[in-house]
């Protein structure tokens, strides 16, 4: 089985090929044009796609040696997403999918960061808890086998991710600010600045109230003095880092208590986060827990993900028609 995978849901055009499971290529182009903007910017990321999708694809196959005529199926995110950049792949996938008369699959971008995990060794066995952290969602999944999936836990208001880029933001680093803060975290000191936790009831997050307490909390340190942040970067990182993780950890561990399971996984951009990933590490020792990180390249936007997801669904037989399109809100089912 000779499948090709599309991902373009955010800032990342991005495709992978995978033969019977086996990941062969996975060629990620990050749009750079949002920079300069200090957030993506939903028309150009468009545009973006439409331009590098065909050199990625072709370079996907070409890498994996594959050519288009020997591919069996086209797995794409359906969503969640933006519209216009999710219609690129979508579109793309169809198009390609109908002149080679072979099927297509639709992913869950969501779903796809959680299977992220079964594309290296070492691989959990369901069921596992992931917590996916990504620059749009929040959530704590039950993941029972590859096609069911339970968010039991989710963001009320901002994603994690949102919450280190607007950080880094009025600190005044560039988008994507969530790298940033964790680079000069590890030069600070995390107890320096405590902020608020907060309490949500259950295994749901919020983060919006902590994006406020850091606003206010620096611009009062900035009326006292408007070299405050210039001077107390690292350490101003490392508190909100340590702030964000332990708000994570803490809904981590009540829910492996709730599931009494003993296997966490992280996934989603935030995943890469250095404080989260030794965080996890850490609290998974302490609690007996087996803990799974996925590299760094599978946390972050990937077709490889996607493709892997699509491969559960071939090998369950589901596919689906031409009639379909993107669903930008698309939930887990
Ligand atoms: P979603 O998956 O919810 O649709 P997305 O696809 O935009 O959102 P990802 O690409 O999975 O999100 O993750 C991007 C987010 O991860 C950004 O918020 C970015 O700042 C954050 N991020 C990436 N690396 C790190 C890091 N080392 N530390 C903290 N945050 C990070
Ligand atoms: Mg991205
Ligand atoms: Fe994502």
């Amino acid at each position: 089985m000779n499948l090709l995978a599309i991902e373009s849901s955010c800032d990342e055009t991005s495709a992978a090929v995978m033969v019977n499971g086996e990941l062969r290529s996975n060629i990620v182009s990050t749009q750079l044009i949002h920079t300069q903007w200090g957030g993506v910017v939903p028309e150009l990321a468009s545009r973006a796609h439409q331009k590098s999708i065909i050199p990625v694809v072709h370079e996907a196959l070409q890498k994996a040696n594959i050519n288009k005529n020997e591919l069996n199926a086209i797995a794409f995110t359906r969503g969640p997403g933006l519209l216009g950049a999710l219609l690129i792949g979508t579109s793309f996938a169809k198009a390609l999918a109908l002149s080679l008369d072979i099927p297509l699959i639709e992913v869950n971008h969501m779903e796809a960061h959680v299977l992220a995990h079964f594309i290296e060794d070492p691989k959990p066995r369901f069921p596992f808890l992931c917590l996916t952290v990504s620059g749009g969602h929040t959530q704590l999944v039950w993941v029972k086998s590859p096609l069911k999936m339970e968010v039991i836990g989710e963001t009320q208001d901002d994603a994690v991710g949102e919450a280190f880029d607007k950080t880094a933001k009025l600190i005044g680093l560039p988008y994507p600010g969530g790298p940033m803060i964790d680079k000069l975290a590890k030069e600070g000191n995390p107890h320096r600045f405590p902020f608020p936790l907060g309490e949500m009831p259950g295994l749901d997050f919020s983060f919006s109230g902590i994006k406020t307490a850091i606003l206010y909390f620096l611009q009062k340190e900035q009326k006292n003095n408007p070299q405050f942040i210039e001077e107390n970067k690292a350490d101003i990182c490392a508190s909100v880092q340590k702030t964000l993780i332990d708000m994570l950890l803490r809904k981590v561990k009540k829910a492996m208590k709730e599931k009494n399971c003993q296997q966490i996984a992280i996934a989603g951009g935030v995943a890469a986060n250095s404080g989260l990933r030794n965080g996890i590490q850490e609290l998974g020792a302490q609690q007996n827990w087996e803990v799974f990180i996925p590299a760094f390249s599978y946390c972050t936007d990937n077709a490889g993900m996607i493709a892997m997801a699509g491969h559960f669904k071939a090998e369950a037989g589901i596919f689906c028609g031409q009639d379909v399109s993107p669903l930008p809100r698309m939930d887990m089912k």
